[in-house]
């Protein structure tokens, strides 16, 4: 395909490469994007019900087990050939001598399990815990105790993920801001770009000239800002990127 000559001739003469991933990504891998419908059980929620602060305050039982389920999905899960072409990719830019920096919005590991070292986390991970009412984070002594309770001041624990309505670590947020300034090129990859402050990411990036492309069967509203666009799923054009 030409597209895929023409950016892997554009790879191999880059210095700083960022990829920003949303559910897109992990698609491929079973993980439902939070645009799919929700399945069984949890088919009647919208995430908006289940991944907020108030919902934890008024439900928490029902929230936990929510994670929970998500947790036992994406174990089961495994990291696919979009993921894992990502990881190749920044082997290959630091043998180039270049810089690689991963942010994902997505909260399931499966990067870190595909081998990428970079990683920067926007949205917490769902493995992690903290406190709902002092933030420590924790791990609970037993994964199947129902309300596990912090250690200091006995507030229930939660997943340490960003939920609706809650605002990112400053610091991650500056660190990415930091990266994109610095992008020659930026990889868009399986996110809406509806979700702030994540979707503005890219324009730090264009911003400073970088090269901007989307990889994502459905438009989104970085579309038209995009130099490139790749209406493919991720699984199939990124190995032909990387050469596996
Ligand atoms: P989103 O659900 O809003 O959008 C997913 C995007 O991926 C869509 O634009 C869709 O067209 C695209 N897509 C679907 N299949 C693809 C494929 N095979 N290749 C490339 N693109 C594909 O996801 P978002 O933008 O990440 O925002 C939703 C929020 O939900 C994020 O904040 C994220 O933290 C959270 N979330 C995370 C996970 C996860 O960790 N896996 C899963 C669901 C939601
Ligand atoms: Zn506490």
């Amino acid at each position: 395909m030409k597209d895929a000559e023409q950016l892997l001739n554009r790879l191999s003469a880059v210095h700083n490469v960022v990829v920003l991933t949303g559910a897109g990504i992990s698609a491929e891998s079973g993980v439902p994007t939070f645009r799919e419908a929700q399945s069984g059980l949890w088919a009647r929620y919208r995430p908006e019900e289940l991944a907020t602060r108030e919902a934890f305050a008024d439900h928490p039982q029902r929230v936990l087990d929510w994670y929970r389920w998500r947790r036992e999905l994406i174990q089961k899960a495994q990291p696919n050939a979009g993921h894992t072409a990502l990881a190749r990719m920044e082997e290959i830019i630091h043998k180039q001598g270049g810089e690689f920096h991963l942010i994902t919005q997505n909260v399931d590991n499966l990067h870190q399990r595909a081998g990428n070292q970079s990683v920067l986390e926007l949205h917490g991970n769902i493995f992690q815990f903290k406190c709902f009412d002092c933030e420590k984070k924790q791990t609970p002594p037993d994964e199947m105790i129902d309300l596990p309770r912090c250690q200091a001041c006995q507030g229930l624990l939660r997943p340490d993920v960003v939920w609706f309505g809650e605002n990112l670590s400053a610091h991650l947020l500056e660190k990415a801001v930091a990266v994109c300034q610095q992008a020659d090129l930026l990889f868009l990859i399986g996110t809406s770009a509806v979700v702030q402050p994540a979707a503005s990411l890219p324009l730090y990036a264009l911003r400073e000239g970088a090269f901007l492309v989307e990889i994502n069967p459905a438009p989104t509203p970085l579309s038209p800002r995009c130099d490139l666009t790749l209406r493919i799923p991720a699984g199939e054009i990124l190995p032909e990127l990387v050469n596996v």
